[in-house]
C-alpha cells in the first residue's frame, strides 16, 4: 500500500526452497504482489566455515540426531535479523501461540523466524540472543518450517489490506475469546439437513444471539479451558 512500509518476514532456514510455499498463493502471494508484506529467506548452510557446509554436529552427551551449532546459527541470524523486531524460534517447547500474539506481531514492522530441524538448536544461542520460543501445538514436526509458514500466514493475513473486509476477521475463532459459531449457505436443504431458520428470517438482533450462543456452546463442549478463561473475562475482546 502507498507509502506504507511492508511488514518484513525473514525465515532462517536450512531448506530455503520450502518458502514461499503456500504463501506465494492466494491472499498471501496476492499481499506480497501488492506490496503489503516481503519474504525474504536466510540459508543457515552459507554461514558454515567447512567446504561441507555443515551446520549442525552431534549433541554432547550422548542421544539420537543432530543439533544446530551455535556460531553457524548466529552468523545467519546477524547477516538477516533486523534488530528491534521479535527474533521467534518456532520448538514445541515454546509457548503457545495464541491470537493475541499474532495480533502483536501483525502490528509491528516485521519477525525473523528460527526454523530448526533435527533435535533442535544448541541452547546457547538461545539464551544469547534472547530469543522468543513459540510452539504451534502439543505435537512434533520433523521441522520449523512448515510452523514458521503457518505463523507468518497467519500474522499476514492480519496486516491492513489483506483482507478486505475487517468485519471478518472480528467475528473469527478466538477474537471474542469464543470458538466461532457455524456456517451455513446454499442449498436451503442439504441430505435431509436443514439451514437454522433463524438465518433465514433477516432478523439481525436474533442472528447475532443464536451466533453467540451457539459460539459459547461449542466453546464450552470442545475447550474447556478457553471457556474458564472467557468466563473469568481473561482472553478476547469483549463487544
Ligand atoms: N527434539 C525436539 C523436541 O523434542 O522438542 C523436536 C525437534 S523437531 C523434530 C525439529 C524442529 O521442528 C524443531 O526444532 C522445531 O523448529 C520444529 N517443530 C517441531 N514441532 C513443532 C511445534 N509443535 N511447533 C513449532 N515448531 C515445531
Amino acid at each position: 500500500m502507498a507509502g506504507v512500509k511492508p511488514f518484513k518476514a525473514m525465515a532462517i532456514t536450512l531448506f530455503p526452497d520450502m518458502f514461499p510455499g503456500p504463501l506465494g498463493l492466494s491472499l498471501a502471494g496476492k499481499a506480497i504482489e501488492e506490496g503489503i508484506w516481503t519474504l525474504e529467506t536466510v540459508d543457515i548452510r552459507d554461514f558454515a566455515s567447512d567446504k561441507h557446509r555443515t551446520a549442525d554436529d552431534s549433541p554432547f552427551g550422548g542421544g539420537a540426531g543432530m543439533v544446530i551449532r551455535p556460531d553457524v546459527l548466529e552468523a545467519a541470524v546477524a547477516a538477516s535479523h533486523t534488530s528491534g523486531t521479535p527474533l521467534i524460534y518456532v520448538t514445541p517447547r515454546g509457548r503457545l501461540l495464541e491470537q493475541s500474539r499474532v495480533r502483536t506481531l501483525a502490528a509491528g514492522s516485521g519477525m525473523s523466524i528460527i526454523c530448526g530441524r533435527y533435535e533442535g538448536i544448541d541452547e546457547r544461542f538461545l539464551e544469547a540472543r534472547e530469543v522468543e520460543e513459540v510452539s504451534l501445538g502439543d505435537f512434533v514436526l520433523s521441522g520449523g518450517e512448515p510452523a514458521a509458514i503457518a505463523l507468518i500466514d497467519a500474522v499476514v493475513r492480519l496486516l491492513p489490506g489483506v483482507v478486505s473486509k475487517t468485519k471478518s476477521l472480528e467475528d473469527e475463532s478466538f477474537e471474542t475469546g469464543l470458538l466461532e459459531y457455524p456456517h451455513y449457505t446454499r442449498p436451503d436443504t442439504w441430505g435431509g439437513r436443514e439451514v437454522p431458520e433463524v438465518l433465514k428470517s433477516g432478523h439481525h438482533a436474533k442472528i447475532q444471539a443464536w451466533r453467540r450462543m451457539r459460539s459459547e456452546e461449542i466453546t464450552r463442549e470442545r475447550r474447556p479451558d478457553l471457556w474458564a478463561r472467557y468466563k473469568a473475562g481473561s482472553i478476547g475482546v469483549k463487544k
